[in-house]
């Protein structure tokens, strides 16, 4: 499957579906870096479903949005979870600075929010999450990218 859409009730179905997801990532059979652009307006929604994915994985403190820290980093089950957020990226130079290429390793899940600020610096993206709002809730599209983002969405629809 390439595609994957889901409508979001409410803050809670966004937290569980993000859960899911982050399942069916642990079920995938290799160790290589899983790499996810999540697009959508401010306040859509995805740091809520950062959160659920990395609460999925385990992680029992809060989840802040890593808006002035560029990343969150978080390590669980032999996951190293890097979660983004280049609003505030002035110059995609910082991205060099930080070592970018040493987070997209094996055994990595990227989560990345604004993506466009960084580009042609980042990974590319094995799956695009796009938001939108639909008053209080949420319309989610999963976009496959490569064949390793088809076994996530069909992991997923499983
Ligand atoms: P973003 O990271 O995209 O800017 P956040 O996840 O930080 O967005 O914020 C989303 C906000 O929208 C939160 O305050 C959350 O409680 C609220 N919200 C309301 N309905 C939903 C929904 N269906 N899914 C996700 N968040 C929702
Ligand atoms: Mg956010």
């Amino acid at each position: 499957l390439t595609h994957y859409n889901q409508y979001i009730a409410d803050e809670n179905a966004m937290i569980a579906f993000g859960q899911q997801l982050v399942q069916a990532i642990n079920k995938l059979d290799n160790n290589k870096p899983v790499v996810i652009y999540l697009n959508g307006d401010l306040g859509a929604g995805k740091t809520t479903l950062s959160r659920g994915m990395i609460q999925g994985l385990g992680h029992q403190g809060n989840v802040k949005s890593p808006t002035y820290t560029l990343v969150e980093e978080y390590h669980l089950q032999n996951k190293h979870i890097y979660h983004f957020d280049l609003y505030r990226l002035s110059d995609p130079e910082e991205l060099e600075f930080m070592g970018i290429r040493d987070y997209f390793g094996t055994d990595t899940i990227c989560l990345i929010e604004w993506a466009e600020k960084g580009i042609g610096l980042l990974a590319e993206p094995d799956l695009i999450v796009n938001i939108r709002y639909a008053d209080n809730a949420r319309d989610i599209d999963l976009i496959a990218q490569n064949a390793q983002g088809e076994q996530i969405i069909t992991l997923l629809a499983a």
